[in-house]
C-alpha cells in the first residue's frame, strides 16, 4: 500500500485525538489541490498493510486514540489495500473517517464498493472545487463535498465539532513544515 505519511496526534480531521494516514496516488488532479505531492506513487512509500497496522497498534498502546482519518491522495485508488487496511482498523473499535475525491455514487459502482462503505463510519466525498472553497466550512475543502455518517449517534458527535469551523495543525522539523487540516483559498 502506498502511504506517504502517518501522523499522530491529529485533532483537525475529525472528532477527538486521531491517527491520520495519507495514502499516495490520486487520479483526480483537482485544480489547486493542496497535496499534489500525493498524486504519483513512489516505490519508497510502498508499505505492507500489516506493517501499517503494527505501527498503529504501537501508537494505540498507551496513547489516547479516538479514531482514524484516511485521506490522500485518493484512498479508493488502492481499493484492495484500502479494504485490507479498513478490515484491520475495525479491530481497534474506533471511529473511521475516510476522504475521497469520488462521489458516494461512484463508490457504489465499484467492485467491493458497498463492502468498503460498511467499514467506514464517516465518509467525506467529492473532488476539491476551488471556487466552492468557503472559509469556515469545517472538515470540507469545498461545498460540493458531502459528509455521510454511519448512524445518528456518530453524526451527533460531529455537531459541535463542525460548529467550531476549520482548524489547522502545524508540525515542524529541521527541514520542513507540515500543515494539516482544511485550508482557506490561497488567493
Ligand atoms: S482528490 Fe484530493 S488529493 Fe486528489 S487531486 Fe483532489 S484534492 Fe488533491
Amino acid at each position: 500500500m502506498y502511504v506517504e505519511r502517518m501522523v499522530y496526534p491529529v485533532f483537525v480531521l475529525g472528532v477527538g485525538t486521531r491517527i491520520g494516514i495519507w495514502m499516495q496516488g490520486c487520479p483526480h488532479h483537482c485544480h489547486a489541490c493542496i497535496n499534489p505531492e500525493l498524486w504519483d506513487q513512489k516505490e519508497k512509500n510502498n508499505v505492507d498493510v500489516h506493517k501499517i497496522l503494527n505501527s498503529i497498534n504501537s501508537i494505540c498502546i498507551g496513547n489516547e486514540v479516538d479514531g482514524f482519518t484516511i485521506t490522500g491522495g485518493e484512498p479508493f485508488y488502492q481499493i484492495e489495500q484500502l479494504y485490507r487496511l479498513l478490515k484491520g482498523l475495525r479491530a481497534f473499535n474506533k471511529e473511521i473517517l475516510v476522504y475521497t475525491g469520488y462521489t458516494i455514487h461512484d463508490i457504489h459502482n465499484m467492485d467491493k464498493g458497498y463492502q468498503l462503505l460498511e467499514l467506514i463510519d464517516v465518509l467525506i466525498d467529492g473532488k476539491y472545487e476551488e471556487e466552492q472553497n468557503v472559509s469556515g466550512l469545517a472538515l470540507r475543502g469545498s461545498e460540493n463535498q458531502k459528509i455521510y455518517y454511519r448512524d445518528s449517534a456518530i453524526e451527533s458527535r460531529y455537531v459541535e465539532y463542525l460548529n467550531q469551523g476549520r482548524k489547522l495543525q502545524h508540525f515542524y522539523d529541521r527541514k520542513y513544515m507540515l500543515s494539516i487540516g482544511i485550508h482557506d483559498r490561497s488567493e
